[in-house]
């Protein structure tokens, strides 16, 4: 048994000092097997074996990432010195929209995916609609942003779904939808079938793979973006590969009030009339539903993916967590803008936000937070094998230190708590993706210098 850090992964085999198991909570000395990218055998109070490596602190399943826009990673800190809403805040991503090319767009991703990595994601799912050059001329592989994300995923050692994003409208007035403009230029494809055909070039298999590490996935933006009689196509690119239909939803009142107001309904059940809802959909934010809107969701075992650091960032609102979740929505987790890069932080921030809507603590556990933040998102990923520490699922391993400043002190009854509650990505010490190591002791092995990568990225973009 060799430990690898490049190449094709080998047969591995770790200790855990204590380590979460699916149905069982936490349990100390576990000794974790993988033949290849799967675990082979997980053992509860074992004795440790030659050639095993040790993972101390709490060792959780890798985390996913379910909703992201690679590129606003540019956009921080530089938009907290204005006042403004989500409407202003959406000009300046714009100004960034317009600057990228492939090259640069894969750079930025790249480093925005390594700082992922370091925060124990394994899987993202990377919301892309900046398709096309500014004008929106197609590039002469019309994929070639699609592709950049493909490859900045590979080198910083993480599954994606490019969930390739339908954007055809610039926006939802009262008397219809209006034309793209400006910026939003790069975004569209005409029509939804040639948003179609562009997407089937990425020539992936029946399943959607495009490469062992990448699967294709769709995206309607929102009901703003793409006006209703286009949606069918969309749709029926889904279910022809079996994947992942992600869609934008309600994260603001005034796209409720124009989609009231165009097609006298809300957009949960625009969505719901043109068959975009269902097990495989992901419906973003949820921000702004009412309880008619909600059981139409859980109804439909629809994921409800919210991103509470990024709602909170632009004032959003607050999304009835609680409500979606008992009506039968599982529950997912995205950084979106990359205010932070911080699935704990995500993860908790879904509590805190029902604490202060309700006055009262405790609507979820640290077990259903975690949940959230790998089976469920990895299944809304369409990568359901991944997420658990068990025999078949995808050997991705996450370890939190229990001995930082921030998380010293908590029994072994109170681990998961301390993770979900009190460390933050800092606390990630070693994570290993398919079977491989990503980062060790806080250092990612692929990409050797994350802070100068982002910094260079985002000064060559921002200028
Ligand atoms: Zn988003």
């Amino acid at each position: 048994m060799t430990p690898s850090s490049s190449g094709p992964p080998v047969a591995r085999r770790w200790l855990a000092d204590l380590a979460w198991l699916p149905g069982q909570g936490v349990h100390r000395d576990v000794l974790i097997q993988a033949d290849g990218d799967r675990f082979t055998s997980v053992t509860p109070a074992a004795q440790t074996l030659p050639d095993t490596t040790r993972l101390r602190g709490l060792t959780l399943p890798g985390f996913a990432n379910a909703h992201s826009h690679a590129f606003h990673r540019a956009l921080r800190s530089t938009t907290q010195a204005d006042r403004g809403t989500f409407w202003t805040w959406r000009e300046r991503m714009y100004d960034v929209a317009a600057r990228l090319d492939p090259d640069s767009y894969l750079w930025l991703a790249r480093a925005t995916f390594a700082e992922m990595a370091l925060a124990g994601i394994s899987c993202v799912g990377e919301f892309h609609y900046l398709h096309h050059q500014p004008g929106g001329r197609p590039y002469a592989d019309p994929n070639a942003m699609g592709r950049a994300l493909v490859q900045a995923a590979a080198d910083a050692g993480l599954r994606i779904t490019l969930l390739d994003t339908c954007y055809l409208a610039g926006g939802l007035a009262e008397d219809g939808p209006l034309p793209l403009a400006g910026p939003q230029l790069r975004f569209g494809d005409d029509d939804a079938v040639r948003w179609a055909a562009r997407v089937t070039e990425l020539d992936c298999d029946a399943h959607g793979m495009i490469a062992p590490h990448a699967q294709a996935g769709a995206a309607i933006h929102s009901v703003r973006a793409v006006p209703r009689e286009q949606m069918h196509p969309v749709v029926a690119w889904a279910h022809r590969f079996g994947a992942p239909l992600h869609v934008h939803m309600s994260e603001q009142r005034a796209e409720n009030q124009a989609c009231q107001a165009v097609y006298g309904m809300s957009p949960t059940r625009l969505l719901y009339e043109e068959d975009v809802l269902g097990p495989r959909t992901s419906v973003v934010h949820a921000t702004h539903v009412d309880d008619g809107d909600t059981e139409l969701l859980g109804g439909g075992q629809t994921f409800a993916c919210l991103c509470p650091t990024t709602e909170r960032d632009l004032g959003d609102g607050l999304a009835p967590a609680r409500a979606l979740a008992a009506a039968g929505c599982p529950l997912t987790l995205g950084s979106d803008s990359h205010a932070v890069v911080d699935i704990l932080e995500e993860a908790r921030g879904v509590e805190y936000a029902e604490r202060l809507a309700r006055q009262a603590r405790g609507h979820f556990t640290a077990e259903t937070l975690l949940r959230a933040a790998t089976t469920a998102g990895h299944t809304s990923l369409g990568w359901p094998d991944a997420g658990e520490i068990a025999p078949g699922a995808r050997a991705d391993l996450v370890c939190v230190s229990l001995d930082s400043v921030r998380t010293a002190g908590a029994a072994d009854g109170v681990a998961l708590e301390a993770a979900v509650f009190a460390a933050t990505a800092a606390d990630v010490t070693d994570v290993v993706i398919g079977g491989r190591d990503v980062v060790r002791d806080r250092v990612h092995l692929l990409v050797p210098d994350v802070p100068g990568e982002l910094s260079r990225s985002i000064r060559a973009v921002l200028g």
